[in-house]
């Protein structure tokens, strides 16, 4: 049977200079965007992956029909066909929600490996991965810089860790999140854009996905965020001056003298 994979996307703003309410939401309506660039990684390798071991790639995306647009752009660089899952119901679920709703599509569209970015730009929480694979009740390796082998049964894998590089296989169906140091991203072609056009895209209900109402949303979500606040911006620094690269060191060792540094 030809392996199964699927892609993970969010749409999210192609811009981190995000506004956050008087609610403590984060607002992004009215903002460019586009994939999210952690995906595109994902993206890349889903692709090599089926050009090494043969059968499909399926794109998938939770978030409102504007989601289409980048599911097409997926698609735009060699996946096959997609999935939009949208309805009102899933409108303010936390991760543990979204990714229960990832694991039913992932589930219905029989996807035997599962890449996700490392992150977003915007949630940017990193738990969807490990969450989904826990919903799928299959193994997830997270932050994966190098699919070292692959068959349709296994890949060994490699994983950066505080202290140097696990190597660890993993056998199928498995869920994977993947680092920018994995691969270089490729360009949609123009062959590639226009047949992200035509190519099919499904929309998935709750319904759909047999997922009850009452477990969904913000009403069915265990956690809910209180408030956010944006980083606060780094305090100006200070220009040492002076003519010479002698007389600037000399200006250096004083102030960090006055700061009692030295
Ligand atoms: C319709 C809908 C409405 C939502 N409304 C709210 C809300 O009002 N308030 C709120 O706090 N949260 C809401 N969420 C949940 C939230 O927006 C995120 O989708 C989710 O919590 C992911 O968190 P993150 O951005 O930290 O992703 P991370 O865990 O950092 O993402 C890791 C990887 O998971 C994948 N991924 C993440 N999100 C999605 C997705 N949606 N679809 C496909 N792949 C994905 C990507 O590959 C990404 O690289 C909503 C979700 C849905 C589906």
């Amino acid at each position: 049977m030809p392996l199964k994979i699927a892609v993970c996307v969010k749409r999210t703003p192609a811009s981190t200079s995000v506004a956050i309410d008087a609610s403590g939401k984060v607002q992004t309506k009215g903002l460019p965007h586009g994939i999210n660039p952690f995906d595109e990684y994902a993206v890349e390798e889903a692709i090599r992956l089926k050009e090494k071991l043969g059968g499909t790639v399926t794109v998938v995306s939770a978030g409102e029909a504007e989601a289409e647009e980048v599911v097409r752009a997926a698609i735009a660089l060699g996946c096959d066909d997609g999935v939009v899952l949208c309805d009102p119901a899933f409108a303010g679920s936390d991760g543990s929600v979204t990714a229960s709703i990832l694991a039913a599509a992932l589930r219905k569209a029989g996807a035997q490996l599962v890449l996700f970015g490392k992150e977003t730009n915007d949630g940017a929480s990193g738990q969807m991965p490990a969450f989904t694979g826990a919903w799928l009740d299959w193994p997830s390796v997270v932050n994966v810089r190098k699919v070292a082998a692959a068959s349709d049964a296994e890949l060994t894998l490699e994983r950066p860790m505080e202290d140097g590089v696990d190597t660890l296989t993993v056998k199928l169906p498995a869920v994977l999140s993947v680092t920018k140091e994995i691969n270089e991203p490729r360009l949609p072609s123009l062959k590639g854009k226009m047949a992200a056009k035509k190519a099919p895209v499904a929309k998935w209900s709750a319904a759909d996905l047999g997922l009850a109402a009452d477990k969904l949303g913000a009403a069915g979500s265990p956690t809910e965020v209180l408030a956010m606040e944006p980083v606060p911006s780094r305090p100006g620094g200070v220009v040492i001056a002076g003519a010479t690269p002698e007389e600037k060191a000399k200006a250096l060792v004083e102030k960090l003298k006055e700061a009692k540094f030295l």
